[in-house]
């Protein structure tokens, strides 16, 4: 390397701790895929170029060498087992050197340690997420040489050298233009990579789209163009499918691409993805990594996040667009008002193509929504604008469903509703399978009225949101006022005198716990069940605030009690005859308790257990006697 004689003894710098245990995991791991060593530098120098152009327009008077082409030129060295990737980009002053090749600066990286540590197979899955690129290097090499010149009109160059080993060497070193050249020596079962036709395959499987010429042997290797600005009728699916593992680093092909060409009243191109998973990264974080944006195929920001709102935050792609002043700066891009109308358009097209989806190819759909309704729901409370857009696109599962898929639309529902149905049932609940069996969901399935399972977590909430479909309310079975077409005959023939007194004693057993008992006019075959007054929380909800908050008082429910059921006729009679039964307040214990467990409500199952005892003592003894 061409780094000055005369300049003295080399600085030696420890690398931070976390940067060696970084090191230790890249190169003791296995890799099946080493070769993205390479993408990940050439898509720093690629950054580094896009950096210089976007310089060109704000600081040209400052720029070093401004003529210099734009490019990365890629070379290799058999004999001496070298590889060369060196590009006119910004390069990097001492202290940039330190900061971004010595220390652990984003928080990603520490991230993606810990979750290395975890997962040890999926170490390169990891490293393009985290952007621990630049250290991919030592997976192949023993020995990197690098020599960079910053960009501004006075800078001093500087080589950096490792072996990737505890330390790195910092000496100032003579280049001539600006920009960073970097030299891999191969470690010996490294050596495949010394070879034009591997090094061509691995760029265009990887670094096609690069938007920089990277040259071999005076050759420019990769396509170069901008695809997003070409028409549908250029880009082939290969091509779509390789752009998108160039930006997202996805293993899988996106299930989705949105390909636009937008002239009024703003011109933009576009080019979207959506992802077949969802990552945690996405689902727990308020913001996506956002899109990159170009004004005029010049990258103005790589991850803007404001060019959709969060809800659609899993989004990958890119924006370009020939209105936006190429000199905006990178601050005042986040407030332009050109990005807010982008953002709106952006966001009616990519609704419309989900409802395309939806309407064309419901099985993608259903994976879609499998992965990403979670997000929609969000957006239903967060984008008031396009609520009914998004309600048409939610999906739940109902009592109508076999499985256990959301597959049914609001609109779906409203098509099977009966002629005399108001309004659109729903029920909450930790689990399908605990809804099933729900005494509350015993009136409407025996009249074959549809009632809409809810079981994620952000459900109650959403449901909070949601007035109306189409003039239809939505209404839980679960809550006391409920108005049913069809009310269950009240076949007893229990006298008024006779129920009063059933009633109002049931009530004194269960005291302050319940609000009221009630005759109930839905359940079939279950003897009771509880109900909601009407300003109370779901259960669901009440469950999860117990959760946070241990003192957290449940709210008092209604007893609702089947008066055909045996149960409630024996209890009938038995206070009848016998007013001062001990058994009677047994079995209504019994009955409460059962309804609380049904709810999820009872802060523990085992609690029951010695008054069922109590209980069956009663019953058995009773067998003896009678
Ligand atoms: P990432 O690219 O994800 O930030 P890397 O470890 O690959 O992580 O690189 C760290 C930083 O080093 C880059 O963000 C960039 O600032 C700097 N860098 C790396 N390669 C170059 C280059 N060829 N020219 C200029 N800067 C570079």
């Amino acid at each position: 390397m061409s780094s000055d004689k005369s300049t003295p003894q080399p600085e030696v710098h420890e690398y931070q701790a976390e940067m060696q245990k970084l090191l230790d995991i890249l190169v003791h791991s296995l890799y099946t895929e080493r070769e993205i060593f390479l993408r990940e530098l050439l898509s720093n120098s690629a950054d580094a170029l896009s950096k210089v152009q976007f310089l060109a327009l704000t600081s040209a008077d400052q720029l070093l060498n401004p003529d210099a082409s734009l490019q990365i030129e890629l070379s290799f060295d058999e004999d001496k087992q070298t590889i060369t990737i060196e590009d006119t980009g910004c390069g990097m002053t001492r202290e940039e050197l330190i900061e971004n090749l010595g220390t652990i600066a984003s928080s990603g990286t520490l991230k993606f340690l810990r979750e290395a540590q975890q997962s040890k197979q999926a170490v390169q899955n990891l490293i393009g997420q985290f952007g621990v690129g630049f250290y991919a290097v030592f997976m192949v090499a023993d020995k990197v040489e690098l020599i960079t010149r910053s960009w501004g009109p006075d800078s001093q160059a500087w080589s950096w050298n490792s072996s990737g080993s505890g330390q790195y060497e910092l000496a100032p070193a003579s280049k001539e233009g600006r920009g960073t050249k970097i030299v891999l020596h191969l470690k010996d079962e490294a050596k495949e990579f010394c070879n034009e036709y591997r090094l061509k395959s691995i760029v265009s499987k990887y670094s096609n789209y690069v938007p920089h010429p990277i040259q071999l042997k005076g050759e420019t290797i990769n396509k170069v163009t901008a695809i997003w600005t070409q028409s549908k009728e250029e880009v082939s699916q290969k091509d779509y499918e390789e752009f998108y593992k160039q930006i997202s680093y996805d293993h899988q092909p996106a299930l989705q691409h949105l390909h636009l060409s937008i002239d009024a009243p703003i011109q933009y191109y576009a080019l979207l993805y959506i992802p077949q998973k969802i990552t945690n990264e996405v689902l727990y974080a308020r913001e996506g990594k956002g899109l990159a944006l170009y004004a005029q195929k010049v990258l103005i920001q790589p991850q803007h996040n404001g060019l959709l709102p969060p809800y659609l935050r899993f989004v990958q792609g890119v924006v370009d667009s020939e209105d936006l002043p190429l000199n905006v700066s990178r601050e005042s891009v986040q407030q332009n008002a050109l990005v807010e109308r982008i953002k709106k358009s952006l966001t009616t097209r990519l609704l419309k193509e989900l409802q395309t989806l939806a309407d064309n190819n419901s099985e993608s759909y259903n994976k879609f929504w499998g992965e990403f309704g979670v997000l929609l729901k969000e957006g239903v409370s967060a984008d008031f604008g396009n609520r009914r857009k998004l309600m048409d696109l939610l999906r739940f599962n109902s009592s109508l469903s076999e499985g256990a898929t959301a597959d049914v639309s609001l609109k779906d529902y409203v098509s099977r509703m009966r002629d005399e149905q108001k309004e659109i049932y729903y029920i909450v609940g930790p689990s399908r399978e605990s809804l099933q069996h729900h005494p509350n969901l015993e009136y409407f399935r025996k009249q074959s009225l549809e009632v809409l399972f809810l079981h994620d977590h952000i459900d109650d909430f959403l449901m909070n949101e949601l007035r109306d479909y189409d003039g239809k309310a939505f209404k839980s079975i679960s809550q006391a006022d409920i108005d049913v077409p069809d009310p269950v005959e009240d076949t007893s023939q229990m006298s008024t005198e006779r129920r009063e007194v059933l009633l109002h004693k049931i009530k004194q057993q269960l005291g302050d716990r319940i609000k009221d008992v009630i005759a109930s006019k839905r359940l079939v075959d279950s003897p009771c069940s509880l109900v909601n007054p009407q300003e109370n929380m779901s259960a669901h909800m009440e469950r999860m605030m117990k959760m946070v908050n241990e003192e957290y008082q449940i709210s008092k429910r209604n007893l609702e009690v089947n008066l055909k059921h045996p149960i409630l006729q024996n209890l009938a009679k038995l206070t009848e005859e016998n007013p001062k039964s001990e058994f009677f307040g047994q079995a209504v214990e019994q009955l409460f308790r059962s309804a609380m467990l049904v709810e999820g409500l009872l802060d523990n199952p085992t609690e029951l257990l010695p008054d069922l005892y109590n209980f069956m003592e009663a019953a058995t003894a009773h067998q003896l006697t009678s």
